[in-house]
């Protein structure tokens, strides 16, 4: 899973957009709470149940401004949100943000933040529910789901707060755990976001899998995939692009023990870059119980040319 790049001119829109919230309640301490910022923009949270529909029966019937055909086939609004993909629903008529209840509550604050992301980029405006089923699509549209997600990102990190205080202190996996309880938000967010905007000059990897250990891999474990995500910095795609998540996952079983939850290990590691020169990481792993998290850290240009072996 990759994301892709916004273009400079709509993530710098978005960035002013955050900025401007964020200003509004005085450039608050992390973590950012989400219920002063509905509360900034005059939102309304509720929960729904997938299993239990009421209230989107209710909120369905409801809906005024979104047209007739949704009036006209509310089976149209329950088939979208029933559709794994759609995990929460921004009403833009109602501003009211939906939220499936059944998620884990951590990941709640991803997806509100990102609804909320939907209701201050002003080119969503409207193109979130229209009288066509068409337009109802046009929901989860890569684009707009990839800008609602840069807003939620800029918000839950607090603009440039999070980069600032991650370039502060040298790479680890135990400050990416400390920035993650600071600013109230997962440590696989956390570690995403850490690899991919901070310490832009040293090369990093990120590895969310299962539990690498032999004794621990689960049923579904598949060798040919064996990484949920892998982010590369850029400077690690320049440097080891191309290394493969097969080949990181093997890295990271030559250390890891068998450990049910913490720490599973971490170790000096030697990598081959693409300028033909072995280079030596800090790799470290810790599992919380779903996932496995890796960080790797490029520490230094190995003495010695690697050797060609045939
Ligand atoms: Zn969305």
């Amino acid at each position: 899973m990759k994301s892709s790049q916004l273009r400079s001119r709509t993530a710098a829109d978005i960035d002013s957009q955050v900025a401007k919230v964020l200003r509004g309640l005085g450039n608050p301490e992390p973590p950012l709470e989400l219920r002063l910022v509905r509360e900034l923009l005059k939102l309304d949270r509720s929960f729904y149940n997938t299993t239990d529909d009421s209230l989107l029966r209710e909120t369905v019937s409801r809906l005024k401004v979104a047209g007739r055909q949704i009036l006209k086939r509310p089976t149209i609004l329950r088939d979208a949100i029933s559709a794994s993909s759609l995990k929460a629903l921004y009403l833009p008529d109602q501003k009211r943000i939906l939220l499936d209840e059944s998620l884990p509550p951590l990941k709640h604050r991803w997806n509100e933040a990102h609804e909320v992301g939907h209701d201050i980029i002003p080119w969503h405006d409207g193109m979130m529910l229209g009288d066509t089923e068409h337009t109802l699509t046009m929901m989860c549209h890569a684009q707009m789901e990839n800008e609602a997600n840069y807003a939620a990102g800029r918000m839950l990190f607090l603009g440039d707060r999070f980069i600032a205080e991650a370039n502060a202190s040298t790479p680890s996996l135990k400050h990416v755990r400390q920035l993650s309880k600071a600013f109230g938000n997962t440590i696989t967010s956390t570690l995403w976001r850490y690899v991919a905007q901070t310490h832009i000059a040293t090369p990093l990897v990120a590895i969310v899998s299962g539990h690498p250990h032999l004794t621990k891999r689960h049923n579904g474990f598949d060798p040919l995939q064996p990484c949920r995500y892998c982010v590369e910095s850029v400077a690690f795609k320049q440097g080891f692009g191309s290394l493969t998540e097969i080949d990181l996952f093997g890295v990271i079983v030559g250390y890891c023990g068998a450990q049910r939850g913490g720490m599973l290990g971490e170790d000096d590691v030697m990598l081959p870059g693409s300028d033909g020169n072995a280079h030596i990481f800090h790799f470290e792993t810790f599992f919380n119980g779903h996932e496995a998290l890796t960080l790797g850290v490029w520490l230094r240009r190995h003495a010695t040319r690697l050797k060609v072996t045939s």
